[in-house]
């Protein structure tokens, strides 16, 4: 069988088509995103969901849909797989009787970021890059550190310096170095920027590589599967550079094409984001195909913390497509529904996935959504990892 169904590489922007034989960041005459294209026909005629669902746990199962060509450099630390929860006591009180919470915190290293590095690393491991470098808000360099080391590859970080000290410690632990920069994720990737070109260090930034999407659609392949081949009324996801919300779309079009949704129906897709940097609700109440970017961006969220996505224009036109919204929420607000989360459901959320909970009680208060829909809040990262975080 297939490992990887994987063809080329195509431009979001100009269409240019990349081998998948070698290495790629981004388009270099457009300066965008790169998306992985698949053999969708072979796919539908070799490759049987119900067999999918029958293999040994974890985001590898799906490997026809990943990039991976020889499974021999899958980089896995068990990635995947995570657990779909009905919250019926936070239902309950906002009238909704179909809540739930798809829980990412018990990734490898405690957040979704596992998802993309994951599979980055391992496609990098493939085409025989050396070393890797990344600007992170916090949890992607604590993923992308964990792998590399792995991987047996190099890894360097470049964090904004009041990330919280537990993506510190975990990254400098894994062998990788950190370097705390003055200022945003901005000033940050500007540096590696500079670093990767002058040393030849392959640079992981969110959507300058074209495999963490990949890793992170897996989101949507595991909530189709779980909702039995249907897909959920309402996703609400906190969005920093926009991997998930992206690749959970993309997702949703893969499967539909290969005959695997019941109904094709598609989510309400709502990107949450933090009062305190908002320039996905900021475009999209506007009416723009673009994020401005951002100034003195800050919120307790860290990796809400992104003043500009690369991918800003996919973002939007993907919650446009989806008849979705955008949400901003103040850091009290999530602060409490972090709170609630806990003291009601037991789960001890990262400020990001909590800001998704801040976000549906107002969407409730609008009637944006129905009390019978089914709702997913994404739940990206623990709690734990935030302790010492502090509102910048
Ligand atoms: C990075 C991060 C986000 C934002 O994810 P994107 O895919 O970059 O939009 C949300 N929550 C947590 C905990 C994160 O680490
Ligand atoms: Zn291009």
């Amino acid at each position: 069988m297939k490992t990887s169904y994987l063809t080329d590489l195509t431009c979001s922007d100009c269409g240019r088509s990349f081998s998948i034989h070698e290495i790629h960041t981004f388009c270099p005459d457009c300066q965008s995103t790169l998306i992985s294209n698949y053999n969708l026909n072979a796919v539908r005629q070799q490759v049987d969901r119900d067999e999918i669902h029958a293999r040994p746990k974890g985001m590898w199962r799906w490997h026809e849909m990943l990039p991976v060509q020889d499974p021999e450099n899958i980089v896995s630390l068990g990635e995947g797989d995570t657990p779909l929860l009905r919250i019926p006591r936070v239902g309950n009180e906002l009238g909704l009787s179909n809540l739930f919470v798809k829980d990412e915190s018990s990734n490898p290293t405690g957040s979704f970021k596992a998802r993309g590095l994951c599979a980055a690393v391992s496609r990098a491991k493939e085409l025989g890059v050396k070393k890797v470098i990344i600007p992170t808000a916090g949890n992607a360099g604590g993923a992308m550190a964990a792998y590399a080391a792995r991987a047996g590859l190099q890894a360097l970080i470049y964090m904004p310096k009041d990330t919280p000290n537990a993506n510190i410690q975990e990254s400098r632990i894994a062998g990788a170095e950190v370097i705390l920069v003055e200022g945003l994720i901005s000033d940050a990737a500007g540096m590696a920027g500079v670093k990767a070109r002058e040393e030849g260090w392959f640079d992981v930034s969110t959507f300058k590589e074209p495999y963490r999407a990949e890793g992170k659609k897996i989101m949507g392949y595991e909530l189709a599967e779980a909702f039995n081949w249907t897909l959920p009324d309402v996703i609400l996801y906190p969005t920093g550079g926009g991997t998930g919300l992206v690749g959970m779309w993309k997702a949703f079009a893969e499967m539909e094409s290969l005959g695997w949704l019941a109904d094709v129906k598609r989510p309400r897709m709502v990107s949450v984001q933090a009062e305190g940097c908002a320039p996905i609700p900021k475009a999209f109440h506007s009416g723009a195909s673009f994020c401005d970017f951002w100034l003195g961006a800050q919120t307790v969220a860290s990796g809400l913390r992104v003043p500009k996505s690369f991918a800003d224009r996919i973002i939007l036109a993907n919650i446009r497509e989806s008849n979705g919204t955008a949400v901003a929420v103040s850091d009290e607000a999530l602060i409490n529904a972090q709170k609630k989360l806990a003291a009601s459901e037991g789960i001890f959320a990262a400020p990001e996935g909590a800001a998704c909970l801040a976000a549906l009680e107002e969407l409730v208060k609008q009637n944006w959504v129905k009390p019978d829909e089914r709702i997913v809040i994404f739940n990206t990262g623990s709690g734990l990892k935030y302790l010492d975080a502090v509102a910048q």
